[in-house]
């Protein structure tokens, strides 16, 4: 099935709490260059690959077994290898044929992206101010952890959600990231978190910039290769998608990809969901409920995230909602004081009100996990360091 990937795909008629259309966010068009030409290796999974040896002259099950070879080769290296050789003598070395070269050959192994700009943090978190091609600067922050190092990994290039307490937002969407630039960027952290030693990284979350469900088409295909077990074998359990709460895109999720789910709450009505959150005009948190309840795989279930702001959401009654709201639904909440954003009505919480509302929630027989936001020392909200990165760094030639 052909999942939508464009914001016009996903709603076709403009409702309250859509996302603006492409002319209030940049001239550029939303859709990647190289998403629609194919012309990067980064940008196929397996699947792709296999369909693209198919259109080139190979029988499917040749094609298909052609693609597993060269999902190997090109990915299938330990972090901080040198790169695999890419020409006609290496295919031929993996028994290619010569009927597949050109096609294979056309695809272009080079990293689509480059580093800019690394921030290091007090607390030995890495955010990464990663250029595309076109110029576009996107962020992605290393978190090590004793167990393992999780990557944060941006899914389009700004956001069209507009979220209240978060600096992407106020960026608008300038673009969608191909599949190949959702994939670089973890492959040039996996290369640093080697350099810098510690845990390896083997964790993912999607929860930098843009909405991932947006661009679900290429998030999925980059999650597929991701996850590949002949390229770079994330464990599907390891890869978390988070979103602000698209609700007909959960289906589809589920349908399609064995990763994780989170969900960005941050409110326990709509009346303040909607203030902070434009997405809920679109989708209530009664139909996010109905969603979730309907599509959740048996065995699974969902990570609720909800960030604190003081005296706006922090009240033991409001821990009583959010307890009601999640009743009957598998899931954990993850609660997390907020790093200071845009808004500056949205202020973190006191320690005592953080342990008040977690004590309130964890009573009502509700899973209750506490993040601590890390790397605050060098631009802690969402999106904040591309944001000042844009402003700084000269555009290329
Ligand atoms: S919080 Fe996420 S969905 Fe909301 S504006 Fe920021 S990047 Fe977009």
């Amino acid at each position: 099935m052909r999942l939508p990937e464009t914001p016009e795909e996903i709603a076709p008629a403009p409702r309250a709490g859509d996302p603006p259309a492409r002319a209030q966010v940049g001239a550029r068009s939303p859709t990647p260059r190289s998403a629609r030409a194919g012309a990067r290796l980064a940008d196929h999974d397996a699947a792709s690959l296999a369909e693209l040896l198919r259109r080139a002259g190979g029988t499917a099950s040749a094609a298909r077994a052609v693609a597993a070879k060269v999902v190997r080769h090109a990915f299938g290296a330990d972090p901080g290898a040198p790169e695999p050789p890419w020409d006609a003598g290496a295919l031929a070395a993996l028994g290619v044929g010569a009927w597949a070269h050109e096609a294979l050959l056309a695809l272009d192994p080079a990293a689509s992206l480059e580093v800019a700009e690394r921030a290091p943090s007090a607390d030995d978190t890495l955010r990464l101010v990663l250029r595309a091609r076109d110029g576009a600067l996107i962020e992605s922050v290393l978190i090590p952890g004793p167990a393992r190092t999780t990557l944060c990994v941006s899914s389009q290039v700004g956001c069209a959600r507009a979220c209240a307490f978060c600096e992407t937002g106020r960026l608008g969407l300038a673009r969608q990231l191909a599949a190949g630039e959702i994939v670089d960027q973890v492959r040039i952290a996996r290369a640093i978190a080697a350099e810098r030693g510690g845990a390896p990284l083997r964790n993912l979350v999607f929860m930098g910039m843009g909405e991932p469900f947006d661009n679900l088409g290429e998030v999925l295909k980059a999650i597929r290769l991701l996850t590949d077990p002949r390229a770079f074998r994330f464990a599907p359990s390891h890869v978390t998608v988070s979103t602000v709460g698209v609700a007909d895109k959960i289906a589809p999720f589920f349908r399609e990809a064995r990763a994780e789910l989170a969900v960005s709450l941050n409110a326990p009505d709509d009346a303040r969901r909607q203030a902070i959150m434009p997405v809920n005009a679109r989708f209530s948190m009664a139909a996010l409920k109905e969603a979730l309840a309907r599509s959740l795989p048996p065995g699974r279930r969902v990570l609720f995230e909800y960030v604190l702001f003081d005296r706006y959401n922090d009240a033991p009654e409001d821990a009583d909602l959010l307890a009601a709201y999640v009743a009957g639904l598998r899931c954990r909440v993850n609660v997390i004081p907020c790093n200071p954003g845009p808004d500056p009505a949205l202020r973190p919480p006191s320690a005592e009100r953080l342990d008040a509302f977690v004590a309130r929630l964890s009573g009502h027989g509700v899973t209750t996990l506490v993040r601590r936001p890390r790397g605050r020392d060098v631009g802690g909200a969402c999106g904040q360091l591309a944001g000042m990165a844009r402003l700084r760094l000269p555009a290329p030639a």
